[in-house]
């Protein structure tokens, strides 16, 4: 069954040269995400969408790989796992596509995180699906990062546990130099999309990702908004990644959904997701005729 899957798959796939990427679907999986409920590290929740990725991801030819170990949080001693999944390329040089897939645990209210947590899931999810079959130059890797979310109040050490963790740990392997450049996104799937121009991610990335948006007509939903804020791409731009955060920092008005019950699936749209979707795979063709 499997084996007959993945030849269907690759068959068409060879017939299309890739799929596009759906912004309808993405949706429709970061969905199917949210109703596993709650999901930071140690929820079923969180144990659910684990499952989950790992079912998506082994309908693809991508190599998967679980990057395990034990955070140090204010609660104590949490289990984490960071999800890899790469297609290889020509090149062992690499672009990474990147988002967190856990939420914020926050007491006294059932956060589901659509937006938060969600949104980079199923972007994630549906961009496996569309790189699937296709031809690479370079190796494009998909990070789903567990442990984003603080535990209690956000500091260098409480937070970006997942991030922090993979970028050590490639460093120790030699691998972070293989990386051409890292595209974190979160909070993208904000029916009223905006994305800021983060301030910590490398300029000359920014720029390229700003030109590609108004090529393909996208450029309102790219700000000249400055904003800083610490992300999955910040423990790489400290190893010296060229790294950037694509994020939509104005959920409802004043940030109002961010963190509270409020974070919800209708708040979502699936343009947003076309929108980002359509950008980040134009750029990874950039930087794939780049060498
Ligand atoms: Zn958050």
């Amino acid at each position: 069954m499997r084996g007959r899957e993945a030849l269907l798959t690759l068959a068409a796939a060879a017939a299309l040269g890739g799929a596009d990427f759906s912004g309808g679907s993405a949706l429709e999986l970061t969905r199917r995400v949210v109703a596993f409920g709650e999901r930071y590290p140690g929820s079923p929740g969180h144990r659910k969408v684990q499952e989950f990725i790992r079912w998506e991801a082994g309908k693809t030819e991508g190599e998967l790989e679980e990057d395990s170990f034990t955070a140090a949080t204010p609660r104590g001693k949490i289990r984490m796992t960071n999800f890899i999944l790469c297609f290889p390329g020509e090149s062992e040089a690499r672009v990474v596509i990147s988002g967190h897939y856990d939420t914020k645990r926050i007491e006294g209210v059932r956060f589901v995180g659509a937006n938060d947590g969600g949104a980079s899931t199923g972007f994630l999810l549906e961009m496996a699906r569309a790189l699937a079959g296709r031809e690479h130059k370079l190796t494009v890797c998909l990070v789903w990062f567990d442990g984003e979310e603080a535990f209690g109040e956000w500091s260098e050490r409480d937070g970006l546990y997942g991030s922090r963790n993979l970028a050590e740990k490639w460093r120790r392997q030699g691998r972070l130099e293989r990386v051409r450049a890292l595209i974190n996104v979160d909070m993208i799937g904000d029916r009223d999309l905006g994305i800021l121009r983060e301030g910590y991610s490398v300029a000359s990335l920014l720029g390229l990702i700003w030109n590609t948006a108004r090529e393909l007509g996208y450029g309102r939903h790219f700000l000249e908004e400055r904003g800083f804020v610490e992300d999955d791409h910040v423990p790489f731009l400290r190893l010296g990644v060229t790294a950037v955060d694509l994020i939509d920092f104005d959920y409802g008005e004043g940030n109002r959904y961010w963190h509270t019950a409020e974070d919800t699936v209708d708040k979502l749209d699936a343009r947003s997701f076309q929108v980002v979707g359509n950008v980040v795979l134009k750029v990874i063709e950039k930087l794939e005729n780049r060498r």
